[in-house]
């Protein structure tokens, strides 16, 4: 579980990013950060994630204050907008390369691989180089590395982005899709309403720092918190 206690962050400009959140995340659960640019969503896992330290409140992990927790001892795993693959290495090595850092033996290291491979769709191009793939395919490989050593939880920043809204919409199934079969909590960042809508189990809606409201896509959708949710979303009224 994660859960952010009155959390607030201030940088050293004056710039109050996050402003008093408080979320719990369960485990399993697939959590969307949705708002505006600028509104704060980074800043909440870049906390999570051990990146940035709250200026106030606490980030609890497993029920532990983790608030100066470093990252790598934090079960986590990380894709970012601008992920970046190991150019020299194949398909297959890159997936696997988290695994071979963590000792697992060659044999289920490969099982491993070939099974997040095919759960992303890219089983067929394992030998293949990065330079070789298209955006997507190079997302589901950034993607399957970041989740091949099964982490507690798994963070994501927009992770598409960068890609046409076919593959954006293709992709959101999968990416739900795996982490649900996994059983991996996930905290998930977008400004895309649709794509928060279609893939969270709850959604964490902030304007300028301040969580609006909390709830499953149709609580959200058909029972808005504010005004600014009822709009941010276009529920009907
Ligand atoms: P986007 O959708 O554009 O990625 P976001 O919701 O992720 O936006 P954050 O990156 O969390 O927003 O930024 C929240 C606020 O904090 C913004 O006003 C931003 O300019 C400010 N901010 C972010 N990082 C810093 C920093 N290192 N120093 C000062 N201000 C910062
Ligand atoms: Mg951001």
């Amino acid at each position: 579980t994660v859960a952010l206690k009155d959390v607030t962050k201030v940088f050293r400009d004056g710039t109050v990013a996050v402003d008093s959140i408080n979320l719990d995340i369960n485990d399993g659960e697939f959590m969307v950060l949705l708002g505006p640019s600028g509104c704060g969503k980074s800043t909440v896992l870049r906390m999570v994630a051990g990146l940035e330290e709250p200026t106030t409140g606490a980030v609890m992990l497993d029920g532990e204050l983790a608030n100066e927790l470093p990252p790598r001892d934090r079960k986590i795993a990380m894709v970012f907008q601008d992920f970046a693959l190991y150019p020299h290495m194949s398909v297959g090595d890159n997936i696997a390369f988290p695994l071979k850092l963590a000792g697992v033996e060659p044999a289920p290291r490969g099982e491993r691989v070939t099974d997040v491979a095919s759960a992303l769709g890219i089983g067929d191009v394992l030998e293949r180089r990065p330079s070789q793939l298209s955006g997507g395919q190079r997302q589901r490989v950034a993607m399957g590395r970041a989740i091949v050593r099964r982490p507690g939880l798994f963070l994501m920043d927009e992770p598409l982005s960068n890609l046409d809204s076919g593959l954006r919409a293709e992709l959101r199934a999968e990416i739900s899709g795996l982490t649900r079969e996994l059983g991996v909590t996930t905290m998930y960042v977008t400004h895309d309403q649709a794509e928060a809508l279609t893939m969270a189990d709850r959604v964490a809606i902030m304007r300028k720092g301040v969580l609006q409201d909390v709830g499953t896509p149709t609580q959200v959708y058909n029972r808005p918190a504010t005004l600014y949710v009822a709009a941010f979303l276009g529920s009907p009224r």
